[in-house]
């Protein structure tokens, strides 16, 4: 089965869905992406995504092509299309064609180029790495400066990613000035008896949605929630360490360049955390 996917205004099959050479997306990395995933047919946490998605346009100049309502629709819509039941919901808005190269912004008149499409993962939910914890690499953070907008400008992350691959492990942290900025593609948590110590939110991170939601949930779940930064050497020495992001909800993190936390499994604290993140959030799918 062919996929639809969404294009300015139009589903069609995904091999006729072009965008221009000149499209800022393209030329400049000029565009902020969402990805939202899907439980059950449902969107997880849809409002959270709404709201960051306008902040990182208004951060960017940008005009929000679409109202919530219509948002949703189109998510719905591309569900339904593709039959997903568990997967994602990419979303990208990019500045658009100005129909030549240049550094300035276009005029307002220039309509950005809106892009979904939905990537299939059955059991999302249920992924064995949860059982067995991530293993994750430090690296340097030189990532621009301005984390807190989800930017398409991912080539350092992928560079992390395939950091991790080469040193057989599943992810990089971040480490900027001695302290953990965030993992590639999610924020980065130690646990300290019944402390969860996670970095404050700041232009040095993304504001993960996940991360949102996860230290809400843990605060109604009586444990104790720090927002400060921390470095490799703590996070070696906590009794357990997690990542959230929307694709991986909550994920176990077992050693950190090559030193086991904790018992060097999944602690309970995490297990708690992803049980309550999942149970809570299925509930308020949309
Ligand atoms: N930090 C970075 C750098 C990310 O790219 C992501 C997600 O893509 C996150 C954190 C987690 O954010 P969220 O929970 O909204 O998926």
């Amino acid at each position: 089965m062919t996929r639809t996917v969404y294009l300015n205004g139009d589903y069609l099959p995904e091999a006729e869905a072009k965008v221009s050479i000149f499209d800022r997306g393209f030329l400049m990395a000029d565009g902020v992406y969402e990805v939202t995933s899907v439980l059950d047919g449902k969107l997880i946490d849809f409002g959270g995504h709404c709201v960051r998605l306008a902040r990182s346009l208004s951060e960017l100049e940008m005009q929000n092509p679409h109202s919530d309502e219509e948002w949703l629709a189109i998510h719905r819509e591309l569900v339904a299309a593709n039959g997903i039941g568990d997967g994602m919901v990419y979303l990208q808005v990019t500045r658009g064609n100005p129909g030549d190269r240049d550094f300035a912004y276009p005029s307002d008149d220039v309509t950005p180029t809106v892009v979904l499409f939905t990537q299939s993962k059955p059991g999302l939910a249920d992924n064995p790495a949860a059982k067995i914890g991530f293993k994750v690499i430090s690296i340097p953070d030189i990532r621009w400066g301005r984390r807190d907008i989800k930017t398409v400008q991912l080539l350092y992350p992928s560079m992390g990613k395939m950091a991790a691959k080469k040193a057989g492990v599943d992810d990089s942290w971040f480490v900027e000035d001695g302290l953990v900025t965030e993992g590639t593609s999610n924020n980065a948590y130690i646990v300290k008896g019944n402390k969860i110590i996670t970095r404050q939110l700041s232009s040095d991170i993304l504001h993960g949605i996940t991360r949102a939601a996860v230290l809400r949930f843990a605060v109604e779940a009586q444990m104790e929630v720090e927002e400060r930064a921390f470095s490799i050497t703590e996070a070696q020495a906590a009794d357990e360490a997690f990542i959230t992001s929307a694709s991986a909800f909550v994920m176990p993190v077992v050693e950190i360049d090559g030193a086991a936390i904790g018992t060097g499994k999944p602690g309970h604290v995490v297990a708690r955390l992803r049980e309550i993140y999942l149970d809570e959030m299925r509930k308020a799918a949309v």
